[in-house]
């Protein structure tokens, strides 16, 4: 079930401070996706390849697909025709892998780099150091040249140790303060902030949240 009245008040928070709001919708149903379509909403974020092909199949094409969840090199060809935006790009050989299956779609794709912000061992993403190599390749030698690196994405530890997460986000945002710089025709992307966490995660400067559970209720993993 679709909480109507949470949407519209996430939407009245982050509207003004333009922040970008992907509902993740992993594991819900075709009929949730389409009552939160009906209230404006056009970004969607899947974790799951699979699940993700089958919803965009049956889904308006106006939807904007971001896919946020851990990708495998060999699943990139599903959704390199249509993706607008993978946010967690966790190693440098995955990005080899969407840029040449973005010269086959003959288009440029746009991704974040996920970064390992949390101090537990499950969570996927780089580090400084595979960051500030991927930036230079791009800039000094021209690789990857059908990605646009549109910013960083990052995940806070599992904690109610709130001024830890926040230390997590401050360390995302100086890192993307450093590497990315957003222009009037170019707006760069900060990917931070879950449905616990996300108002902590806009004071500290994320402009795009991903919230699943607070729209479409808790998940049920079978
Ligand atoms: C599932 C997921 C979310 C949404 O989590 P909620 O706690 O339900 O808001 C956000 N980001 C990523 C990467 C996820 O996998």
């Amino acid at each position: 079930m679709v909480n109507k009245e949470s949407y519209q008040q996430i939407i009245h928070e982050l509207a003004p401070k333009q922040v970008k709001l992907v509902a993740v919708s992993k594991t819900k149903p075709i009929e949730d996706i389409l009552a939160l379509y009906e209230l404006g909403q056009r970004d969607f974020g899947e974790n799951y390849v699979q699940e993700l092909i089958e919803k965009q199949s049956q889904l308006p094409q106006d939807i904007r697909w971001h896919f946020i969840g851990h990708l495998q090199s060999n699943k990139v060809k599903y959704i390199a025709p249509f993706v607008h935006l993978i946010h967690s790009i966790d190693n440098e050989k995955l990005l080899h892998e969407v840029n040449k299956q973005a010269i086959k779609q003959n288009c440029i794709i746009h991704c974040l780099l996920q970064i390992h912000i949390a101090q537990e061992e499950t969570k996927f993403g780089m580090n400084e150091e595979e960051l500030k190599n991927i930036i230079n390749k791009k800039n000094n030698e021209s690789a990857f040249p059908n990605i646009f690196l549109k910013g960083l994405m990052g995940m806070a530890s599992n904690t109610v140790d709130l001024s830890k997460i926040r230390n997590e986000f401050k360390n995302l945002k100086s890192m993307y303060d450093t590497y990315f710089q957003s222009s009037p025709s170019n707006k760069m992307i900060l990917s931070m902030g879950m449905s616990s966490d996300y108002a902590m995660a806009v004071e500290e400067g994320s402009n795009a949240v991903r919230i699943g559970s607070l729209l479409f209720g808790a998940r049920d993993y079978k």
